[in-house]
């Protein structure tokens, strides 16, 4: 393959060449080391280049509901139709819930502890996309006395109303409803709907994936505005930011090792060795959807799983259980929160493990998905969408890290569940 087909073929690889060139571009127009170019023309200049930013972000705004409230139905009602594979499903379900819960409390004490959005001039992006004040106030948390207007407001009267006002939290509510309503009742009588919503997944998902060919515009953009305004040093925030999801994923790494030590009873070091395969797809394609079939072979042939588990844990595992990426969207926001000056309460700390938990759960096993569905957090609160394409501009590598530990996870899993219903399946 030639270099420019293999560019051509790989988005990620586009985004760190426009992100690249546009520290080059906004240097070389920026005051540090560069011409200087006059505050109007640069402000006129930027802002023709932030068009692909507010495109890109329109559409995701456009698709983002339905896609998120058709993959969480979708993956709920996935939990079974058989009785035996309920009470294995409701088990499995539970545990994923506990491992993303976890996930997200390392997320929430490494980003409060680290903090790495205090270390990045918000000024930057400010002054590249016009953000008014307004958007960037600081705006109080949620206090004591929203908690019952909150808890009160948080099942939808009117689902429309909380689509037509980006009420987040509701509208993934709802959609749990629905799902654990569809997953009670016959097949037959709910088939109808599930497969107009397996067809809606499937066009936002195609709209997704054809809005991200705007993604190195919208980074170069973003860039260009961010160096040429305030400099090299506004991307220095960026490496603290990227350290923090690391050294998370890892911490997320040694949970699952204490797991398959204690839980699975496994030996860690000879299962761990035997994950190397799907491990290093995820790795390499950061989709653990592209990964699943090697998932499964692995979690068969060389984890020995029984098979009537690693045939359900890990395809359900695949679509919700994504530890890694919950961990990201938590880390992700804190560090816009942080960065836009946005201080988080308690009550909204606690609204944000909600949302990212079912944001988790809707999130696409497709590459860079889990920072597109961030935009559900983000609006859930009051943080500006415009702080996702900073994120994009250097998500790959976390992508490719994150999308590792979703596997890692979904493995674990496994082993946990074969060791718990070896013997209830063959009874
Ligand atoms: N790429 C991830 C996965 O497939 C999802 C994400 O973007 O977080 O697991």
């Amino acid at each position: 393959m030639t270099l420019k087909k293999y560019v051509l073929k790989n988005l990620w690889l586009q985004v760190v060449i426009s992100l690249v060139i546009g520290l080059f571009v906004g240097l070389a127009f920026g005051d540090d080391v560069g011409m200087g170019m006059e505050n109007d023309n640069l402000n006129l200049f930027t802002s023709y280049l932030s068009i692909p930013a507010s495109i890109f972000l329109s559409l995701i705004h456009m698709i983002i509901v339905p896609l998120i409230f058709s993959s969480i139905v979708i993956a709920i009602t996935s939990l079974g139709t058989t009785e035996k594979m309920k009470t294995l499903g409701l088990g499995v379900g539970t545990y994923f819930v506990i491992s993303t819960v976890i996930a997200i409390s390392v997320a929430v004490v490494l980003a409060s502890v680290i903090a790495p959005g205090n270390l990045l001039d918000i000024s930057a992006l400010q002054e590249s996309y016009d953000l008014s004040d307004d958007e960037v106030k600081i705006k109080e948390g949620f206090s004591l006395e929203d908690i019952p207007n909150a808890v009160a407001n948080i099942i939808p009267k009117n689902p429309i109303s909380s689509y037509l006002e980006g009420q987040m939290l509701s509208i993934l509510i709802f959609a749990m409803i629905i799902g654990m309503s569809m997953l009670v009742l016959p097949r037959e009588s709910v088939k109808p709907l599930l497969d107009i919503l397996e067809a809606v997944q499937k066009i936002t998902i195609h709209i997704l994936m054809f809005s991200m060919k705007i993604v190195p515009f919208a980074v170069f953009g973003l860039i260009v505005g961010m160096v040429s305004k305030v400099g090299i040093g506004s991307m220095i925030g960026m490496g603290a930011y990227m350290g923090t999801v690391v050294l998370g994923l890892g911490v997320i790494l040694m949970v699952y090792l204490l797991i398959l030590k204690f839980v699975a009873k496994r030996s860690v070091l000879a299962t761990f060795s035997k994950m190397r395969n799907p491990q290093s797809l995820a790795f390499s394609t950061g989709s653990s959807m592209a990964t699943m079939p090697v998932t499964l072979k692995t979690a068969e042939d060389d984890l020995k799983i029984d098979k009537r588990v690693s045939k359900f844990v890990i395809p359900f595992g695949t679509t919700v259980n994504m530890d890694g990426t919950a961990l990201y969207q938590v880390m992700a926001v804190f560090f816009l929160a942080q960065l836009f000056s946005i201080e988080l309460s308690i009550v909204s700390i606690i609204v944000i493990i909600i949302t990212s938990l079912l944001a988790s759960i809707g999130t696409p096993a497709i590459p860079g998905a889990g920072v597109v569905v961030l935009s559900t957090i983000l609006v859930t609160v009051g943080i500006p969408p415009v702080g996702i394409i900073l994120l994009i501009s250097v998500d790959r590598i976390l992508d490719m890290t994150r999308t590792m530990v979703n596997v890692t996870g979904d493995l674990t899993a496994s082993c946990v569940f074969d060791r718990i219903t070896r013997k209830q399946l063959s009874s």
